[in-house]
């Protein structure tokens, strides 16, 4: 497979090194020149072997491969001395499993979505993404420079875990449906594979969310576990051959519009790092936060192409009475999401004062843009 990105990450690799060389605050050890640093062996002395495990099935498209190329960029930009093996969903643990096992070492980090780990913080979903909520650009700006990383990790420190941003998904797709959606009355007692507070406010609306992992969702449609189900869009959902078990393709991804993934790593082990490795740890996971959005997006019209002209997929968008359904049963949904502790609070204040404001500032700009091209 072509690797384009490469060169870059060599280039990053040394830019990186250079600058960390440059502002390093300790000096050498006694005795350790700076000519014997440069003629430092290549090879690493010491190696850290850990485990990456996910919620994702083995190389799944973006999701999946986002865990592989995260790993893939430590390797490189570390020399080797942060080695990772990334583990597919039921390889080492279960797909649900992923945070307590992380958060008890038995793998130094872990790569999935913070709404997956809502029936042990319910708060955590808005890390993930909020029905009707901020796109992938405004959730990048809000964790990086809205407070909400900050706002994260004070959520996840009692559990031993620090989490990064690290992949978004874009808007995704409404889902697959066995038949057609053409009022707000087909939802009733629809049996719906989706998650997190989408899943809340779908069952408000009617319906009874369901939530498997990646691995199941093709079984369960097929067998009528389920009667629909979202999953994230066209370049996973041809992948995992959804629409042999749903013809009707709907869209927009209401309850997901732009999911951001999570790396989250064993505060123990990460602190166990030198400074250098933790700040590459930082560095590749938003490096890949950023490659995510780009793989989707590069891919998602081409699948979607290929679903429809190929496999007859009958693509549909939601009727605007169903979608204001479901607005109305989201924004209860949220709204009880920051229940009655403080962090619970200071984290939907945080967010929805962020969202207000993106949304009046995206209304001008990227909305105005796209209604008008
Ligand atoms: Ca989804």
């Amino acid at each position: 497979m072509p690797r384009p990105v490469d060169n870059h990450l060599c280039l990053l690799a040394i830019l990186l090194a250079g600058l960390w060389g440059c502002g390093a605050p300790s000096q050498p050890p006694t005795g350790q020149s700076a000519a014997q640093e440069a003629s430092a062996p290549s090879q690493p002395e010491h190696a850290w072997k850990w485990k990456l495990i996910t919620t994702w099935p083995k190389n799944l498209p973006g999701a999946g491969l986002s865990a592989e190329r995260l790993a893939e960029r430590l390797r490189m930009m570390s020399n080797g001395r942060l080695d990772i093996k990334v583990y597919g969903a039921g390889e080492l643990v279960g797909a649900f499993e992923v945070f307590d096992a992380v958060s008890a070492g038995t793998a130094e980090m872990g790569h999935g979505a913070s709404y997956y780990w809502r029936g042990k913080i319910p708060i955590a979903a808005l890390f993930s993404t909020v029905p009707f909520g901020m796109t992938a650009q405004e959730m990048n700006a809000w964790l990086r420079y809205g407070g909400g990383l900050a706002l994260w990790r004070e959520l996840y420190a009692p559990f031993a875990l620090v989490p990064f941003v690290a992949g978004n998904t874009g808007v995704q797709m409404a889902g697959w449906f066995n038949k057609e959606i053409s009022s707000v009355e087909d939802l009733k007692g629809l049996k719906m594979r989706i998650p997190g507070l989408g899943g809340e406010a779908f069952n408000r609306a009617g319906g009874v969310p369901v939530n498997v992992p990646a691995g199941e969702v093709f079984t369960s449609l097929q067998t009528g576990v389920i009667d629909a189900t979202e999953w994230i869009g066209p370049y996973n959902d041809l992948a995992l051959g959804l629409y042999t078990a749903g013809n009707y393709y709907y869209y927009p991804g209401w309850h997901e519009p732009g999911t951001t993934l999570e790396l989250i790593v064993n505060q123990q082990a990460l602190e166990s790092l030198p400074a250098d490795l933790q700040a590459m740890v930082e560095t590749a996971a938003q490096a890949v936060n950023d490659d995510t959005l780009a793989d989707y997006v590069a891919h998602s019209q081409a699948a979607l192409d290929t679903l429809v002209n190929e496999h007859g997929v009958q693509l549909r968008p939601l009727p605007k009475d169903v979608l204001e359904h479901l607005r109305a049963a989201a924004q209860g949904v949220v709204a009880e999401a920051a229940g009655e502790d403080e962090l619970s609070q200071r984290i939907y204040a945080s967010y929805m004062a962020f969202a207000e404001r993106a949304r009046r500032y995206t209304a001008l700009t990227e909305q105005a843009y796209l209604d008008m091209r």
